[in-house]
Order: structure tokens, then C-alpha cells, then sequence
């Protein structure tokens, strides 16, 4: 079992890697950002709970993103392992998913950060934003809501995870494939071990 925390500011590339980490490591990958703009287009009870947060740039409120991640996780008891993308964003989060995974006699394996400076970010979302449809994409002021987010109550896993001896940092300037080669070789170091 191994169960990988994709780390990183908004914008470093998450997603993107972890579309071709999935594949090559069979992980089950769980996007938190995913889910709730899944729930919020269909109007779930969830997506409404999320909705202000989200619009504004806001951190949803820690019981619901972590009932909702332990939910997602049940639903696949065949996982052989999981990629955690966006999730755990506070350090209440994380206590949450190491008692979470402890409750299955798991544990997270390695959380990989993906770093690149706030300008290259930036100008990545608003990007993103032009085509992706995503309205907290399009207005600058919410990607720097998300950014003090980040610092204010994200940031603080580096250091949690660092104590741990859990932190892995890779830089995530490049182009996609030479990334996904970086976390990789990460990977396969500690699958080896
Ligand atoms: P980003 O590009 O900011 O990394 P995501 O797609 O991961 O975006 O998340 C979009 C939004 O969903 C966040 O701004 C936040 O409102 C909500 N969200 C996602 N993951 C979490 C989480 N772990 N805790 C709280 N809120 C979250």
C-alpha cells in the first residue's frame, strides 16, 4: 500500500502530474478540488455546503473536506494505493488523514511537494482561467485569496511533514514529462526501500 500526498501551491501542476502518476504507479487518485466542483455542478447538498468557500477562494470548512475524503476513499477497497491530490490542506487535515489511514493499518508513504515561484503560478491560473472555465481562475483577486490560504493555513504541513521525515520537494519548473521523471525518481527510491 503506498499513499502519496501530492503537495504544492495553486497552479503548480497537481493535476496534471497526477494524471500520468496514477497510471504508472496504479494509485487511486482523489482530487479534492475535483469533487467539490463535481458536486457543486450538480448541485449536491455537499456542493451547496462548499459553494461560498469556493467562490470566494476560501479553504472549505475541515469536517466536510475530511468526511468528504474519507468517503471517496471507501468507496474503493481494492485500491492498492492512493494519490492524494489537494488533500491535506491544514494541519487539521493531516491529523485527520493519519488517523484515518492508521484505522486501516496505513500510513501516509511520502508527500511530494511541487515548487515554483508565486509569478510563474500566477500567470499559470490566469491562463488556465481563459479556457478552463473556472471562475476562481479568472479574477486575480481570489487567486490571491487562495494564495494567503496557503500560506496562512497550507504552508504549515512542511514542517509537519519534514518532522515526519515524510517531505520530498521537487521542482516543478520543466516541462510535464521532465516533472513526472523528478517524481518519479522520487517514487521509486522509496518503493525500493
Ligand atoms: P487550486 O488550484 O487552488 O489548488 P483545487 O482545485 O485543488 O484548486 O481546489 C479548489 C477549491 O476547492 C479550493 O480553493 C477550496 O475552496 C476547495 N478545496 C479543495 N481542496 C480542499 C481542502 N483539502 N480543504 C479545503 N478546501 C479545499
Amino acid at each position: 500500500m503506498i499513499n502519496i500526498v501530492l503537495f504544492g501551491k495553486p497552479g503548480a501542476g497537481k493535476g496534471t502530474q497526477a494524471e500520468f502518476l496514477k497510471e504508472k504507479y496504479n494509485l487511486v487518485h482523489i482530487s479534492t478540488g475535483d469533487i467539490f466542483r463535481y458536486n457543486l455542478k450538480n448541485n449536491t447538498e455537499l456542493g451547496q455546503q462548499a459553494k461560498t468557500y469556493m467562490d470566494r477562494g476560501d479553504l472549505v470548512p475541515d469536517e466536510l473536506t475530511v468526511k468528504m475524503l474519507q468517503d471517496e476513499v471507501e468507496k474503493k477497497p481494492q485500491a492498492t494505493g492512493f494519490l492524494f491530490d489537494g488533500f491535506p490542506r491544514t494541519i487539521a487535515q493531516a491529523d485527520a488523514l493519519e488517523a484515518f489511514l492508521k484505522t486501516k493499518g496505513w500510513s501516509v508513504t511520502a508527500t511530494i511537494a511541487l515548487e515554483a515561484n508565486d509569478e510563474v503560478l500566477i500567470q499559470r491560473l490566469l491562463e488556465r482561467g481563459k479556457t478552463s472555465g473556472r471562475t476562481d481562475d479568472q479574477d486575480e483577486n481570489k487567486i490571491r485569496n487562495r494564495y494567503e490560504e496557503y500560506n496562512e493555513k497550507t504552508a504549515p504541513l512542511i514542517d509537519y511533514y519534514t518532522q515526519k521525515g515524510l517531505f520530498y520537494s521537487v521542482n516543478g519548473i520543466g516541462s510535464i514529462e521532465e516533472i513526472t521523471r523528478r517524481i518519479s525518481s522520487v517514487i521509486d527510491d522509496f518503493i525500493d526501500k
